[in-house]
């Protein structure tokens, strides 16, 4: 497979770059650019050739079309890739890579968005088979006051992990009295979460999945929202119950979003229990889950025993799993793909947590 982490020296570009250009989305039929000469760099290989586009005149270069594009480290998006899922906090990566802490963030938002990106673009013709599983991950932002919930939906025949989105919760469980006042000024101070986030944000999870579908089966447990958000579907579904406190084995209806679970708590150092390296923006948390996401259906087998298949090809959507740097093989436009809504949020960095009211957006041109 052709790698555009390092072009080789007759590389094409396949389409203009500049998103207002007739060029930009496909319409490649008589497109004429022009060769304009080299620059060059500091890291190999040294000599990047340049590119006009003969219609808008943008001038642009290989490495446009690269996911190193813009890095002075090009390397560091497949080694964060694994270390991103292999249970490694954000510090630990940076210790080890020798990098700053903030670059560690920047780079993961950055991996996350081409990781939502991929997905959308991978499963763009694939239908969901046989029965969905349901869930929410409750984890939490900022501190234990702000917890939310990922709501998961997966394949139960496979194991494909579908989509994902989030939703703020209120703080319940046991508390001391100290506790209950300090989550009541902390509601007056930033205001309480929408009571009804759950129900909407599953609501867009299924509509976003079921978008094409007449008929569908889906499994959960008895979280009082699911109903709600299942009644404003238009296709028609058959709604099978499981109660939380069922015995998790193998054979219980829940068991694929059971494991998915445990596999995102055991590869995923934010959402470890008693963890010091916990999200301080749920926004950080969509997009770790995006590398974990792509990783388990493309990259990873689906049992870690007596299986070499990943989910993806276990629904024939790929020939064979996909190694990181077939993952990060070339730059995904933005403005080629149409995220779900809830993805195109995580895209922009819109996802606001109360207790950050100045966290940092994607606006940036270059830094795609
Ligand atoms: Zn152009």
């Amino acid at each position: 497979m052709r790698s555009f982490a390092n072009p080789p020296s007759d590389f094409t570009p396949p389409f203009c770059p500049n998103p207002s250009c007739r060029h930009h989305r496909g319409l490649t039929d008589g497109w004429r650019l022009k060769r304009a000469g080299f620059f060059r760099r500091l890291v190999q290989p040294h000599r990047i050739q340049r590119f006009t586009c003969l219609h808008c005149r943008r001038s642009f270069s290989s490495q446009t079309f690269s996911t190193s594009y813009w890095l002075k480290r090009p390397d560091l998006p497949a080694r964060l890739f694994m270390r991103a899922v292999g249970g490694m906090a954000n510090r630990q990566i940076a210790r080890d890579l020798r990098i700053a802490p903030a670059t560690v963030d920047r780079q993961l938002a950055r991996l996350g968005r081409h990781c939502l990106l991929l997905h959308t673009r991978l499963c763009g013709q694939a239908r969901p088979r046989g029965p969905l599983v349901l869930d929410g991950f409750e984890s939490f932002e900022f501190s234990q006051y702000h917890p939310f919930q990922h709501h998961l939906l997966v394949e139960a025949q496979s194991s494909f992990f579908w989509h994902f989105t989030d939703s703020p919760l209120r703080r319940k469980g046991r508390m001391t009295d100290a506790q209950k006042r300090r989550r009541q000024r902390l509601e007056t101070e930033l205001g309480r979460p929408d009571p009804k986030a759950v129900e909407k944000d599953v609501t867009s999870l299924l509509q976003t999945v079921l978008d094409q579908e007449c008929a569908v089966t889906l499994r959960s447990d008895d979280h009082k929202a699911y109903p709600r958000a299942l009644r404003n579907l238009e296709c028609q579904f058959h709604h099978q119950v499981t109660p939380s406190r069922q015995r998790r084995d193998a054979d219980n209806p829940l068991f694929e979003i059971n494991l998915l679970d445990l596999l995102i708590r055991h590869s995923q150092a934010n959402h470890r229990r008693q963890t010091i390296a916990w999200s301080k923006r749920r926004q950080s948390s969509a997009e770790r889950l995006a590398v974990l996401l792509v990783w388990r259906n493309y990259v990873k087998c689906r049992w870690e025993k007596r299986c070499r298949q990943s989910p993806a090809m276990l629904k024939g959507m790929l020939a064979s799993r996909l190694t990181v740097r077939e993952v990060l093989k070339e730059r995904l436009f933005r403005t080629q793909i149409d995220l779900p809504q809830r993805w195109a949020e995580y895209y922009r960095r819109a996802v606001e947590t109360l207790a950050v009211p100045n966290g940092r957006r994607h606006e940036l041109t270059y830094a795609f």
